[in-house]
This record gives C-alpha cells, sequence and structure tokens, in this order.
C-alpha cells in the first residue's frame, strides 16, 4: 500500500506519517528528514541541499525524484511505503508515477490535511525536532516528557532553521504556488482525502485509520 500524507509546512504531515507508519508497519519516508541528514554532512551535495532548505525553497525535482527511487527500491518497502512531504510538484508526481506505473503499482491514497493558515504559524512557531531520532514535538500541544529532551534518545530538542517566521512565509508562498497544483491533479482521479488537521492528533489520526481502512 503506497500512502500520500499531504499539505502545508506543519499542517501534521509527519505527525501523522509516524503514527501510521507504526499501525500498518510499514516505513514512512520524510523527504525533509532525509535532507535534513543530508545536509549535516558538508559533501557538495549536503551544501547544495542546505542553500535550498534555510531559504525555505524547493530542492530540485531531479535530486528529490533519485532520492525517492533509491528509497523505494529497499527491502522494507516491499509492503509498501508512506511518503511525507513527496511529491511537491506536478513534475515530481509525473516522475513518480511514471516510476510506479513501471512497477505494477499505484499511489492507493493520498491523504490531505487541512489546516488554517493562523493555525499552521502556531505549530510551526512552537514545533521542537530531535535530529538523531527524528522525532517532532510541540512546546504546547505535543511536549516532551522532559522538556527540551527528546522522550527516546534524550537528545536536545531543536528549533528548525527553515522554522524561523520569515523563512515560514516564504515556505507557505512556495507551496501555494508549486505544490497546491499537485492536488488538482490528485483531484481530478478521486484519490484525494481530504481530513480536518484542526482536531488534535488522535483525532486527526482516528480519521485518517476511516480512510485507510475502509
Ligand atoms: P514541512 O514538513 O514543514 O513542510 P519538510 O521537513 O517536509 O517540511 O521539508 C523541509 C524542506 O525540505 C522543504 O522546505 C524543502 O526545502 C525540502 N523538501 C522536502 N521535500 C521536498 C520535495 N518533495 N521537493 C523539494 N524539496 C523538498
Ligand atoms: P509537517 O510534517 O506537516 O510540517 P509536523 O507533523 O511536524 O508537520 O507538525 C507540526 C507541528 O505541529 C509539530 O510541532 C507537531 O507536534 C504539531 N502538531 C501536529 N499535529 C497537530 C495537531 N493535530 N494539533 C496540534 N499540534 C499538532
Amino acid at each position: 500500500m503506497i500512502i500520500v500524507v499531504f499539505g502545508p509546512p506543519g499542517v501534521g504531515k509527519g505527525t501523522q506519517s509516524a503514527k501510521l507508519s507504526a499501525h500498518l508497519g510499514i516505513p514512512a519516508f520524510s523527504t525533509g528528514d532525509m535532507f535534513r541528514a543530508a545536509m549535516v554532512e558538508d559533501s557538495p551535495l549536503g551544501q547544495k541541499i542546505r542553500s535550498f532548505m534555510d531559504a525555505g525553497d524547493l530542492v530540485p525535482d531531479e535530486v528529490v525524484n533519485e532520492l525517492v527511487a533509491s528509497r523505494m527500491v529497499q527491502p522494507d518497502c516491499a509492503d509498501g511505503l508512506i511518503l511525507d512531504g513527496y511529491p511537491r510538484t506536478v513534475a515530481q508526481v509525473k516522475v513518480l508515477e511514471g516510476w510506479l506505473a513501471g512497477r505494477k503499482m499505484k499511489l492507493d491514497y493520498v491523504i490531505e490535511l487541512v489546516v488554517d493558515r493562523e493555525e499552521l504559524v502556531k505549530r510551526l512557531a512552537g514545533r521542537l525536532y530531535a535530529p538523531t531520532s527524528k522525532k517532532t514535538y510541540h512546546e504546547k500541544y505535543a511536549p516532551p516528557r522532559v522538556p527540551g529532551k527528546c522522550n527516546i534518545t534524550g537528545e536536545d530538542l531543536i528549533h528548525r532553521d527553515d522554522d524561523k517566521p520569515e523563512v515560514v512565509r516564504h515556505r507557505f508562498d512556495v507551496y501555494t504556488k508549486n505544490t497546491q497544483p499537485v492536488l488538482d491533479y490528485f483531484a481530478a482521479d478521486g484519490r484525494l482525502s481530504r481530513i480536518d488537521g484542526m482536531k488534535n492528533i488522535d483525532e486527526v489520526y482516528a480519521d485518517i485509520l476511516k480512510v485507510v481502512e475502509k
């Protein structure tokens, strides 16, 4: 089963993908997490990726498509995969669908999470990130057991550089311009399920399960 979790920055894609992954027993793949890991390396690719991410711009399609294709052929994806943050452009969807069609596979579900702008800003402003475990928390909505520390690894939690208000504004613009058109593409063939993301984490999750387990 291949599931795409879709929506603007801060909507809850990573949070819900992690829960779904644990429940369905298939991996969740966040392109953002993958790029953050690559950025830490001081390689030419790492530096290139950093320049896009720090500015809140999209990493070029060829880089992303190659990364996702190499992830999807790993043995742990044999029963499926949850895609968090991909595809984010119409060009990415087309490459993905071509890749899947060539293997007699398809995207089974596209879950669009919907949250208003004011709430997205609050979620991003309070988001805390554990760079090693890649777990996400929120100062108020999903606090760690010990303030400032990851529940799993105990590592220090950070605010992501691209969650600064000026970068966030730009990321919303990029979403509207480059990513929103992907929704029209999915909406056209009835695979898109819109979920109210304004509810609390467990309520949103329950609504997603109703779609993927129907
Ligand atoms: P968020 O979940 O807040 O939307 P992500 O962690 O998914 O953020 O992504 C962070 C950054 O990683 C993006 O702003 C972009 O620079 C890069 N990125 C992630 N996924 C993609 C993608 N599919 N295409 C291009 N760039 C991407
Ligand atoms: P995305 O991957 O779409 O950028 P995240 O899953 O990282 O979004 O969530 C953004 C922030 O909002 C995180 O701090 C997370 O803990 C918090 N969050 C996620 N879902 C909810 C929700 N339903 N209600 C309140 N806060 C949420």
